[in-house]
């Protein structure tokens, strides 16, 4: 990291996407974090006061800056992250500023207190108000404390345009919560008014996500890091993924908590996002989606920094590669996650990444009884699993079924005679409308008028006869989404249901080690076909707990 700064020529000064960067607080807070973060700081304290416009402070413990370059860091188009002349494209930028703006931009709009170290034994202190520029010696240790008080003091227009105190917040909460899952290995605290909203160790992803979130969640989340080859304008080029994601029990009903960077800059990107949502496939509930901080590093020069003013958006290259690269890594670590056994991992970070141990999840569960003849109880060690032999079973089925019918066409019955089927007057026009798509699941449907369908085949996959009940909730399906993401799984899902054990069924003691058995085969033993989760797990403190029992066992 080069720490002499040096002001930008003209030519490169009008390559960049100036603007106006300074829009509201939250812009504050992500410009000094950039910054904290570009010196190398592996602690980052940060400091609100109301709506951000009274006070923010960001700590850093980075290399700081020398009283030179303290000087000329407030000025416009002084950098210490480019050459003067850079080359037109800066996809090379490696740090996350390089404008050598924004400083100077906060300064057009607020006071700006500089308290800064770079390990020469006075500090600095430099105050920039209604353009005047003091500075005098401070004790600090290395590192560098940026204060913004009075922001917008000057522009009501400004001012006029924020939001509440809360909703101001709530953005500046929200981003560096973004910052500190994007960087995990650096220390994270947030304060407002005085009071901590959260903080991360910068102990790494899992640490990161119980920071901001809850041990529950942390607990429940799995690890990815992959890296993959992809091919690029000269040849192949390797893109990393690393990244963390909730299982599929765990979600939230927007998909706001799908955190997207790119190199270590939180993006708003929605087609890395949708990505990511699409990894989970099937195991997401219909209007649900999952929490999930993922950071990508694409091949070198594929990323362009460059094309958004407050640099919440990049340029990306070969996006579709790196899209099904991402939906890829997230759909394969879910899969050969284990679930439960992630509580056991997380405690033990090296080997989480590959200690899973997938030969069978359910291997040493023992069937201790069941309740209202619909949930199993099983004992495995300190933890009580109740399993929802219904949704077990649609499991079972339904990777039975995939497997069955593969990639290939699907197996049809005919029906002699043809069959009458009544549906709603919306659903038969819905029948008309997916004409195609339903002979390609495997019906022939005609619409007879008058909301009856006449069926003369219907999908049999695997010998299972779908009925008219199968045709219905299909026709349902396609009348509650826009369109299913995938009609096949929507079908293999609904035939699933089907004959699956109903509540109710009372299952013998053999019967049940043998449907454990079977989950324990599947690819995504955790979740059923709709998402629902299969197991629920309740360890032996949660029921101490509750019996007030504290740690001691025999009391
Ligand atoms: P940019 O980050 O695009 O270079 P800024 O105006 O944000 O522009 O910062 C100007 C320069 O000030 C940076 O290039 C860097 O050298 C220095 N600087 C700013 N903040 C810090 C910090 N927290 N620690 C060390 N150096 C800093
Ligand atoms: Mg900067």
């Amino acid at each position: 990291m080069p720490s002499q700064l040096t002001r930008l020529d003209d030519a490169t000064v009008a390559k960049i996407a100036a603007g106006e960067v300074i829009s509201r607080p939250a812009r504050v807070v992500s410009e000094l974090i950039d910054n904290a973060l570009d010196a190398g700081a592996s602690r980052i304290d940060i400091a609100v006061d109301g709506d951000g416009t009274e006070r923010i402070r960001v700590e850093d413990d980075g290399h700081g800056l020398s009283r030179g370059d303290a000087e000329l860091a407030v000025q416009r188009h002084t950098t210490s992250k480019l050459p003067a002349d850079a080359d037109a494209s800066l996809t090379a930028v490696s740090t996350l500023g390089f404008r050598g703006e924004a400083l100077a931009a906060i300064c057009d709009c607020a006071i700006v207190e500089i308290v800064t170290n770079d390990g020469d034994a006075v500090g600095t202190e430099l105050r920039a108000a209604d353009g005047e520029v003091t500075v005098t010696d401070t004790a600090r240790g290395q590192g560098t404390t940026v204060t913004v008080t009075d922001l917008f003091a000057d522009r009501p227009a400004r001012r006029e345009s924020l939001a509440s105190a809360a909703a101001e917040f709530s953005r500046i909460s929200d981003l560096v919560a973004d910052y500190a899952l994007a960087h995990p290995d650096v220390g994270f605290s947030l304060r407002h008014d005085g009071t901590k909203t959260f903080s991360t160790p910068g102990g790494g992803l899992r640490d990161a996500l119980l920071g901001v979130y809850d041990a529950d969640i942390a607990r429940n989340a799995t690890v990815v890091e992959r890296a993959t080859d992809i091919d690029i304008e000269d040849g192949t080029g390797s893109f990393d993924l690393r990244g963390i994601l909730t299982y599929p029990s765990v979600t939230r009903s927007t998909r706001e908590h799908v955190r997207i960077s790119v190199a270590g800059r939180p993006v708003s990107d929605s087609g890395l996002r949708q990505a990511v949502i699409d990894g989970y496939g099937s195991l997401l509930p219909g209007d649900q989606f999952p929490i999930a901080a993922v950071d990508i590093e694409p091949p070198t020069g594929a990323v362009d920094p460059n094309v958004h003013p407050a640099k919440q958006r990049v340029g990306l290259r070969y996006r579709d590669a790196l899209e099904a690269a991402v939906e890829d890594a997230v759909s394969e670590a879910l899969s050969t996650a284990d679930a439960r056994r992630a509580e056991a991992a997380a405690t033990d970070l090296t080997t989480e990444l590959d200690g899973v141990d997938r030969s069978d999840p359910f291997a040493d569960l023992r069937v201790i009884g069941s309740f209202r003849e619909l949930y199993l109880l099983c004992e495995d060690d300190d933890e009580l699993l109740v399993i929802d032999q219904h949704a077990a079973h649609e499991r079972v089925n339904y990777e039975r079924l995939q497997a069955a019918v593969g990639d290939d066409a699907i197996p049809t019955a005919t029906l002699e005679p043809a069959e009458s089927v009544s549906v709603s007057p919306a659903a038969a026009s819905l029948a008309e409308e997916y004409a195609d798509l339903l002979a390609a699941l495997g019906f022939d449907v005609e619409p007879f008028g008058g909301g009856t369908l006449r069926v003369s085949a219907v999908p049999a996959p695997f010998g299972r006869v779908a009925d008219a009940d199968t045709l219905r909730a299909t026709l349902d399906e396609l009348a509650a989404g826009e369109s299913p993401a995938d009609p096949r799984e929507t079908l293999l899902a609904t035939l699933a249901c089907q004959p699956s054990l109903k509540a109710g069924a009372e299952l013998s003691l053999e019967d049940a080690e043998s449907l454990l058995a079977r989950l324990g085969e599947c690819e995504q033993p955790f979740a059923c076909p709709h998402g629902r989760p299969t197991i629920c797990s309740i360890d032996e403190t949660t029921l101490a707990a509750g019996f007030d029992r504290g740690a001691t066992r025999f009391e």
